[in-house]
Parts: structure tokens; sequence; C-alpha cells
């Protein structure tokens, strides 16, 4: 990821990437007390274009809320920090990685004393899972590890330290040979993946986990859910999704921020539905990169032009 991109913005500087360090006594770094955010930036006729650029900062400051985390920096410090990167280093199209966490003062766990701090860095990141993984679908597997409630832990905070979670499922998945895992929340009813939202398409009606179901909020699942009504299906974003129901879906497929829109084929070696990617799948999934590519002219709003 480094040698594309040399700067970092740490704390309202622009930084060297090898000068991008932090002390080892962190408060974020021993108890997970930081908030951070994935963002995409697609190339587009009008240059670089930030996807949902304005909700994903809501949600960045609002996920500090729980733990009393400020952030610093006001909406127009950080979209001018971030126009700034992806100019200066000269990206057609990137990623985009804002942390806002508690700093080095003491290590008593309620950070009152810590700094807020704040970094922002952008690379390029082609497809998630894969380039194949778009087309072809991925292979995934129910994880032995359920996902937290949000009595546990707030599930609509996106909080560095739960992220345990996610890499506990990943590095099974990945052990036993799988591209991605899938979360069960408490219930024992499909909750999400470590770091994508799911749906379920039977008899060409859409359904995805409700918020109750201690997933988090994901900007693409709004994102999949609003092109798809508008490409007239029914869509259910508050469903209960049982176990068994993976087995008996037409089609599933993830959506995040990193994995896009992405089609899943097996659940733990039993194939979904043909196999392949299914239909509807492949209609949210050309709307959705006609959107972010700019092949249409629909919700200009939910993009942010970096060299404007
Ligand atoms: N669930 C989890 C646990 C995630 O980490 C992510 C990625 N942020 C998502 C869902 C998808 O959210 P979004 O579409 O906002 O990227």
């Amino acid at each position: 990821e480094a040698g594309d991109v040399d700067t970092v913005w740490m704390d309202g500087e622009f930084v060297d990437w090898d000068d991008a360090q932090i002390h080892v006594l962190t408060h974020g770094l021993h108890y997970g007390t930081g908030v951070f955010e994935g963002v995409r930036c697609y190339d587009t006729e009008d240059g670089p274009a930030i996807f949902r650029w304005e909700e994903h900062l809501d949600r960045f400051y609002q996920s500090g809320k729980p733990y009393n985390l400020e952030v610093p920096f006001d909406r127009e410090e950080l979209t001018e920090a971030t126009k700034e990167l992806i100019r200066r280093q000269d990206l057609p199209s990137c990623y985009i990685r804002p942390i806002a966490y508690y700093g080095y003062d003491m290590l008593g766990l309620s950070p009152e004393t810590c700094p807020e701090q704040v970094a922002i860095a952008v690379w390029p990141w082609g497809a998630y899972l894969g380039e194949d993984a778009l087309e072809q679908g991925v292979e995934v597997t129910v994880s032995s590890w359920q996902k937290y409630s949000s009595a546990q832990i707030p599930t609509n905070a996106k909080t560095t330290g739960p992220y345990v979670n996610s890499v506990l499922a990943s590095l099974e998945a990945k052990r036993e040979g799988y591209t991605e895992a899938l979360l069960l929340n408490g219930e024992g009813n499909v909750a999400e993946g470590p770091g994508e939202n799911l749906f379920l398409v039977r008899d060409d009606e859409i359904y995805t986990p409700g918020l109750a179901e201690g997933i988090l909020d994901g900007i693409t699942r709004n994102t999949v859910i609003t092109l798809a009504r508008e490409q007239g299906y029914t869509v259910h974003d508050d469903a209960t999704i049982s176990r068994g129901e993976l087995n008996t879906a037409d089609e599933l497929f993830f959506s995040g921020t990193a994995a896009e829109v992405t089609p899943i084929r097996k659940v733990d070696n039993v194939v979904v539905g043909e196999g392949s990617r299914g239909p509807v799948t492949e209609d949210i999934q050309k709307a959705f990169f006609d959107l972010v590519e700019r092949r249409t002219d629909a919700h200009e709003d939910w993009f942010t032009y970096v060299d404007v």
C-alpha cells in the first residue's frame, strides 16, 4: 500500500508516510478506543469522486459518542484534508481511512485526559474480495464466532477495538479455505460478514437483516436498498434471517465499501441457487457500478468531487 502514496494527514498536518507514527502507550492501542471509517473514491469523468462522504462523516462523528470521543476537526477540515491528500498524490481512485482515537496521557481505562487524535490515510485499493469475486462470487463459512450484541458493545458505532470479532471470524474462514465469513448473532440469526452486510433474494424479493440484529448500519447497505427499490424490487430491510434460510435462498450477496456488491456462491460448501451470480444480484451490481462510476446522473448529491 505504501509506495503509491507518501503522505498521511495527522492532527492537522500533512506528514511523510514514514513519519506517521504514534506513541506505544497510545490509549487506543491498548484498549481499542478509536473510531474509524472506510470510504471509496471512484474514478469518474469529472475526476475522483468520493462516494457518500457526508454519510461517512455523519457515522464517524456519531461513532465517537458512546466513548465521549469528540473528533476535534470539523467537517470542512476533514473534507479539505482528504481532498488534498487525493490531489497531492494524484490518485484517480482510492480507499480513504479516517481514524480518531485516544492518544497517550495515561493508561487508566476511562480516557478522560487522553488527547483526541485524528488521522486520514488514502491508498489505491482494488476489489476487496478479488476481481474474480465480483463476477464469480465467493465461498463463505458460517463462523463459530458470534457477532457481539449491542447490549455488549454499540453495534451502530464503528469502533476499532470490537473489530477483533471480525478479525477472528476472518482468520478462521481463511484457515479453513474460505474467502469470507458470515456471523450469526447471539440469537443464532444471520447478522453480517466481518466487514460486509448481507442480502438474501427469494422469489425476486430482497431481504436484509434489520439493525436490531446487531449489524453495522452500512452505507452500501443503504445504497443497495435505495437502488433496488428504484428498480422496482420489494426490499425487506428489517428481516430476521435464520441460518437455514442461507441454504434455501435463491441468491445471497454482500454489500460494503470495500466489498462493494459481491455475490456469494456457496455457504459451507452448500451451493447457493445456481452456484453463480444470480440475476437479481447482477441487476443490483450493475446499478451500483453505473452509479459510482457515474454512468448515470442519479444521486448526484452522493458524490463529493475532489477537484472542485
Ligand atoms: N458491517 C461491518 C462489520 C463492516 O465493517 C462494514 C464496513 N464498514 C459493513 C458492514 C459495511 O458498511 P459500509 O457499507 O458502510 O462500508
